[in-house]
């Protein structure tokens, strides 16, 4: 695979164009030509009354011409071999996992960065536990209309906490000014596409999933990490942590449900409280948790 950037062409061009542009940039025939995959489309706006598209493309080519090319552009910046953007699971749980003594993975949190992590825990086969305070997606759309309209604050499930975390109930603008350089937002993508984002945020420069589209999403991926032997309970607050007196090592979490207050053992706790959960910050100071 080649990756050819910078190809520039009008905003109205019409579907053949960008086929041609490729020939004539690279000089290649038709025949040599097999794939093209757009990897990112952005604008070149500078000009007003002469938008251009700018693409970033990988392209499949015959062996020799493929061999040609390389040899042919080798100084240039704007044409190499394609980059391997696959992602790779840092681990995989071993067969029957949990064994006797093994403990699940525990998530405390279920916004973006608790439902990422339980995601891939779940397809590396680690079956995570996600302790979530708020409710699922559904109950908490209408606590949050409940606040919106009626002045009714419920202090666990409202537009900060719940399913899916702070930005639910937003247009879901995906774009970050993070270099990105081992691809591991194209994971992040790809798995959102898997649950009904628009394939287009893929490639477009600024991927936007476009309103009301995430309660659906955070529900297909519920119920992926479901299917994959994960779970989530709802309700649930971690209320205090657990830690070995003489090495400090986290042994375990006290949650809360309704009237309940339940001791857990666990050993490896992933924290994804987002940046609104003051009680929880407070107790994690207290426990000389360094944030
Ligand atoms: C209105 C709004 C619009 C936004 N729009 C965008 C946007 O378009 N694009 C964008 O990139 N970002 C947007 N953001 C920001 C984005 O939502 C946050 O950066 C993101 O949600 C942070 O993810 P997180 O998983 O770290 O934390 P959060 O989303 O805050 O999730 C933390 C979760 O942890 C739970 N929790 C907290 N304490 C406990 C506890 N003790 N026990 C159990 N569970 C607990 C909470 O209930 C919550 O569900 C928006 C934010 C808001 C508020």
């Amino acid at each position: 695979m080649l990756r050819l950037s910078e190809l520039k062409l009008p905003l109205d061009h019409d579907e053949g164009a960008l086929r041609d542009a490729v020939l004539d940039r690279l000089g290649i025939d038709d025949g040599d030509l097999q794939t093209i995959e757009i990897v990112k489309r952005s604008y070149d706006a500078r000009k007003r009354g002469h938008i251009l598209l700018i693409y970033q493309l990988d392209l499949g080519l015959n062996r020799a011409a493929e061999r040609a090319v390389l040899a042919r552009f080798a100084r240039q910046p704007f044409i190499g071999p394609s980059p391997d953007t696959r992602y790779r699971f840092v681990a995989l749980a071993p067969d029957g996992f949990p064994a006797p003594g093994q403990q699940r993975p525990v998530i405390v949190g279920f916004g973006p960065c608790g439902i990422l992590a339980a995601l891939l825990l779940a397809q590396m086969g680690f079956r995570p536990i996600v302790l979530e305070r708020g409710q699922d997606v559904r109950k908490r759309t209408r606590n949050t209309w409940g606040l919106w309209r009626e002045r009714k604050l419920n202090t666990e499930s409202n537009v900060q906490f719940g399913e899916g975390g702070a930005g639910t109930f937003s247009d879901g603008k995906l774009y970050s000014q993070v270099k990105d350089r081992r691809h591991l937002g194209r994971k992040v993508l790809t798995e959102f596409v898997k649950a009904g984002a628009p394939e287009e945020i893929l490639m477009v420069s600024k991927p936007h999933i476009g309103t009301f589209k995430l309660v659906k999403m955070v529900e297909a991926m519920r119920a992926e990490i479901i299917r994959l032997g994960g779970e989530i309970r709802f309700e649930h607050r971690v209320e205090s942590i657990r830690r070995d007196a003489g090495s400090g090592q986290l042994t375990g979490l006290t949650v809360r449900h309704d009237d309940t207050v339940e001791e857990m053992d666990c050993r490896h706790v992933i924290l994804a409280v987002g940046h609104s959960a003051r009680d929880t910050f407070e107790m994690l100071l207290d426990r000389g948790v360094y944030i």
